[in-house]
């Protein structure tokens, strides 16, 4: 892409109530849009780094056996009331709205209830079942505070999963195999290292949910964590008994601030007990299903990636989820030099290489600075001067490195 071509600038300044350094970087560098506290749009950069990591994600559902599919945001009331989660005294973020005829819907802050009633046109026989889908859309949430970026959004986008298996045994070999490939969606986003399955409350039939927690100081959780034994406890459930359980004492866990990017659950029977999904089992009897749920905040995960990876000059994206993978900054004037570097973003592009070209005419001070904001993981710089030698050169946004490569080397070099 053409950076004379892409509508958003780079800004000097960001909302008076901005206060998250995630935003106000990613508002700054062109990714967002700030409509309200809360809620964001995404721009072309930033909806680049939005499917990155959908793709990530995408793949290791995949690859457990997820299939994809989307639900409706519009929800029948009466689905939350079999439930008892219509009422705001028990599920306090609610969007609600009416029918022109007066019937209530609600807007999805979350799907078990929905999913699990349209599961009972599907899933009949035991035969049918495990079965496991999964969705990317946009939940909305009527949230008290929204301080955080876009770390906590009114509107934002969750991959959510759900399990529906024959009996505990079966629901407790995909809830383990998706603690294993959530796993490897937060080592692939960069944030392997500082991402913790943590035990908490809130599961409703086993002792602990299951949360994934990344050390930040942008987060809203607190967690104690041993970063030897890789081991966390969410506070609410920190007692002698469990760290018994897990075979670590106080005074070897570090209290630290962390934000919550995944979620687990598992049902049990219940939910699908009181919607009435069950199924006819080997014998023709009635069996209940077993529901899990499983969550990724996407646009969360996003934040987070910026808050852990940026320094004072701006983002500095792990390759896995950069919008391109090099940026060519032009700093060529003469028409035999600006074609060289015409000709060079086409070969990189042919050759499969996402390139940000900076085509523009401006000063290399105002070209670097940019560069340096939105972060893309190598600069390539092409100017008169290294032209001389017939060279470019490489400049790596991580390290600083860099390094001089001939002009006819570069894309080998990249390779
Ligand atoms: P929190 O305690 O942070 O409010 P939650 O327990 O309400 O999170 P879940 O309902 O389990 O979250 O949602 C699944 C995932 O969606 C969370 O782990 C988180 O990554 C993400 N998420 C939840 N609320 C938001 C929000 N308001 N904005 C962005 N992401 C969110
Ligand atoms: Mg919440």
């Amino acid at each position: 892409m053409k950076q004379s071509h892409l509508f958003t600038k780079t800004k000097k300044e960001v909302p008076k109530d901005e206060a998250s350094k995630n935003a106000q970087l990613l508002i700054k560098a062109g990714f967002i849009y700030k409509e309200m506290a809360g809620v964001y749009a995404y721009l072309p950069l930033g909806l680049r780094v939005l499917e990155k990591i959908k793709q990530i994600v995408r793949e290791e559902m995949d690859a457990i056996g997820g299939q994809e599919f989307i639900m409706t945001a519009i929800q029948r009331k009466e689905l939350w009331e079999k439930t008892d989660r219509w009422s705001d005294d028990n599920v306090d973020v609610w969007f609600k709205s009416a029918l022109k005829n007066g019937t209530e819907i609600g807007f999805g802050w979350s799907h078990e209830e929905p999913i699990t009633d349209l599961m009972k046109q599907y899933l009949t026989s035991y035969r049918d079942l495990p079965t496991y889908v999964y969705q990317f859309q946009t939940k909305l949430r009527n949230e008290l505070r929204a301080k955080s970026g876009i770390m906590r959004g009114r509107e934002f986008i969750m991959k959510d999963m759900y399990s529906y298996s024959l009996n505990a045994e079966q629901h407790q070999t995909f809830y383990d195999a998706v603690i294993e490939a959530y796993l490897k969606v937060f080592a692939r986003v960069g944030l392997g290292d500082d991402t913790y399955v943590t035990f908490a409350t809130g599961g409703a039939f086993t002792q602990f949910s299951h949360e994934f927690q990344t050390i930040t100081d942008a987060g809203e959780d607190v967690i104690y964590v041993n970063r030897e034994k890789h081991i966390a406890i969410n506070e609410e459930v920190l007692s002698d008994t469990v760290l018994k359980e897990l075979g670590v004492t106080k005074d070897e866990l570090e209290k630290v601030k962390t934000a919550e990017v995944g979620n687990i659950f598992n049902f049990g029977t219940v939910k699908c007990e009181q919607l009435g999904l069950s199924i006819v089992g080997a014998e023709g009897q009635s069996v209940p299903v077993h529901l899990g749920s499983y969550g990724i905040g996407i646009t969360r995960l996003m934040g987070v990636i910026v808050e852990h990876f940026s320094d004072e000059k701006g983002i500095i994206w792990p390759n896995e989820v950069a919008p391109f993978q090099v940026h060519l900054v032009s700093l060529c004037k003469e028409s035999e030099d600006v074609a060289k570097a015409d000709a060079l973003y086409k070969q990189l592009q042919t050759a499969g290489v996402e390139v940000l070209y900076d085509d523009r005419d401006a000063r290399p001070g105002e070209k670097f600075a940019d560069s340096d904001l939105i972060g893309i993981p190598l600069r390539i710089v092409i100017s008169p001067r290294s032209l001389e030698n017939n060279q470019v050169e490489f400049k790596y946004r991580q390290s600083g490195e860099e390094t001089h490569i001939f002009y006819t080397d570069v894309l080998t070099a990249i390779q």
